[in-house]
Formats: C-alpha cells, sequence, structure tokens
C-alpha cells in the first residue's frame, strides 16, 4: 500500500480532478491582476515626485493633430512618471492667431495644482523617451532645443518645447501680448529670460539628432500666417518691456473637459481681446 493511514486522504473524484485545476488558475489569474493593477504607474505613486506640470497647447484649428497629440503625449508622460495636465487653450475670437497670449492665458487658468509649464505646439511629437520633462528647478529648460528641432537652428531658439516654474514665467511677466500672426513671439521671449536673468537649459545626451521629433506639419495645408500689416513690420523686432500677463485681457467662453482616446484634457475656448490703437495687425484688413 502506497498510502499510510495517517495521511489525508487525497481528493480522488473525477470532478474533483476536474475542479481543482480551475480553481487553483482562478486564484493564480486574481493574484495575476492584483500584481498588475499595484505594479501599474498611476499618479499616487509617490515615486512620480511631488510636482505637476501643466501642459500648455496654443490652439486653433489643428484638429486631426490634436487627436493624435493628446492620447500620445498622455503615454509619453505617464510612462515618464511626469504628472500633468493636459490644456487646449483654443482661440476661437476672430483675431489672427496669438500663440503668446493663449500660453499667458493657459498659465493663468491652470490651477494651483500644477507647479510648472510646458508651453508645447500640437504638432510636435517628442520620439526619444530620453527627452526630460521633469521640473525645471534650475531655469526655463528647451526641449526642442535646436540641436533637435527638425527646422528650426539658430541658438536662440525657444519655441516649440519649453519647460518654466510657474515662479520662473512670473518673473519674465509672461510673453507679449503684442504677436498677432506668425513667429517672433518665441524670439521675443529668449530676451525676457535674459532679462529676467534666467538661465537657460537644453537636453544633453540625445543621440536621436533632427529625429527627435516628429512635426506632424505639411505647410500646404497648414498655412502659416507670416503676413505682416503696416507698422507690424517694424515693431515685430522690439522688445516688449511693459506687456505680458500684466497687460492680457480675454474671455474664457467655455471649459470642458474631454478625453480623447482615453487620454483626458481640458478644453478652454478663449475670446483674446485687442486693443486696436495698440496692435492694429490683430486684424488683416
Ligand atoms: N497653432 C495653431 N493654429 C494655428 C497656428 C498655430 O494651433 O493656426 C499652434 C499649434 O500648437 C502649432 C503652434 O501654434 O503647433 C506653432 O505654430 P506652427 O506649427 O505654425 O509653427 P512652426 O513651429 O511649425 O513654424
Ligand atoms: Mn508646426
Amino acid at each position: 500500500m502506497m498510502y499510510s493511514s495517517r495521511r489525508k486522504p487525497v481528493l480522488y473524484f473525477k470532478e474533483d480532478r476536474r475542479f481543482l485545476p480551475w480553481k487553483c488558475s482562478v486564484v493564480k489569474l486574481f493574484g495575476l491582476c492584483m500584481v498588475l493593477v499595484l505594479a501599474a504607474p498611476t499618479a499616487d505613486d509617490p515615486s512620480w515626485g511631488p510636482h505637476k506640470m501643466a501642459l500648455l497647447i496654443p490652439f486653433r484649428e489643428r484638429f486631426e493633430e490634436l487627436l493624435v497629440f493628446v492620447p500620445y503625449m498622455h503615454a509619453f508622460l505617464n510612462k515618464k512618471k511626469i504628472r500633468h495636465k493636459i490644456f487646449v487653450i483654443n482661440q476661437m475670437d476672430h483675431y489672427r492667431f496669438n500663440r503668446a497670449s493663449l500660453i499667458n492665458v493657459g498659465f493663468l487658468e491652470s490651477g494651483n495644482d500644477t507647479d510648472y509649464i510646458a508651453m508645447h505646439d500640437v504638432d510636435l511629437l517628442p520620439l526619444n523617451d530620453a527627452l526630460d520633462y521633469g521640473f525645471p528647478e534650475q531655469g526655463p529648460f528647451h526641449v526642442a532645443s535646436p540641436d533637435l528641432h527638425p527646422l528650426y537652428h539658430y541658438k536662440t531658439y525657444v519655441g516649440g518645447i519649453l519647460l518654466l516654474t510657474k515662479q520662473h514665467y512670473h518673473m519674465c511677466n509672461g510673453m507679449s501680448n503684442r504677436f498677432w500672426g506668425w513667429g517672433r513671439e518665441d524670439d521675443e521671449f529668449y530676451r525676457r529670460l535674459r532679462t529676467a536673468g534666467l538661465q537657460l537649459y537644453r537636453p544633453s545626451g540625445i543621440t536621436t539628432g533632427y529625429k527627435t521629433f516628429r512635426h506632424i506639419h505639411d505647410p500646404a495645408w497648414r498655412k502659416r500666417d507670416q503676413k505682416r500689416v503696416a507698422a507690424q513690420k517694424q515693431e515685430q523686432f522690439k522688445m516688449d518691456p511693459e506687456g505680458g500677463l500684466t497687460n492680457l485681457r480675454y474671455k474664457v467662453e467655455s471649459r470642458q473637459d474631454l478625453t480623447i482616446s482615453g487620454a483626458p484634457c481640458t478644453v478652454l475656448s478663449i475670446k483674446l481681446e485687442c486693443d486696436q490703437s495698440q496692435t492694429p495687425w490683430c486684424l488683416l484688413s
């Protein structure tokens, strides 16, 4: 006899033989689920650090790009354990596009639970996981550096993607509101950084060069408004020492929480105001 009498009887019925492995795998499956739930990156995890970014997208009529951008960035930042909230600052007035004013609005409307901003073009996707999107404690951090941006390679370029602590953005009085139409507002902001005595930082050790970002921008389809109306020709190169957060004028027409393929964002629809005696070029005609 193989079995000693002291030994507990082994379950030996046909039904049990079928039942046991099943029960076993339910328990295992449950265990596996628990492990996955606990191991999945969540923003409650203290290893994500204390900081939270307000990702500000200056926006008008780039719907297809937005549908790609929001889910992509949400996943990218989660992977990097960057707490974040995405704001789409949608310009809905009938003036020319004003990227800088929209970033100012985003800064003021982004709430107290975020302590740094990323001004972020909707059409630039970071492809390299090694890019730093963390709290830019030391000074403004230019993610889309001229060594990496596919188009802009001059050394004072600060456009595309720039991270700043809210304190540093405030020290600059934000961006100038005088730039209507495409361009130059970022170059003016470079001078504000200098004036505020802030040191600019850029990524180092990134080996992907001009392939670091995907720029979803067909210039024939998404035309840049490069018209220069009257005095704008000269004014575009001037610094605006007075204006910024302090003379910004706007209305929030709506605030809507959206999810795009499961990724959350808040759309702020904004009517900017324009003082036509100051910047008559906010209109084209
Ligand atoms: N943008 C927009 N609608 C416009 C013009 C610009 O949403 O009509 C926003 C968008 O986030 C875009 C950014 O402003 O990525 C910079 O504009 P653009 O891509 O034309 O500039 P580039 O850097 O390609 O010269
Ligand atoms: Mn672009």
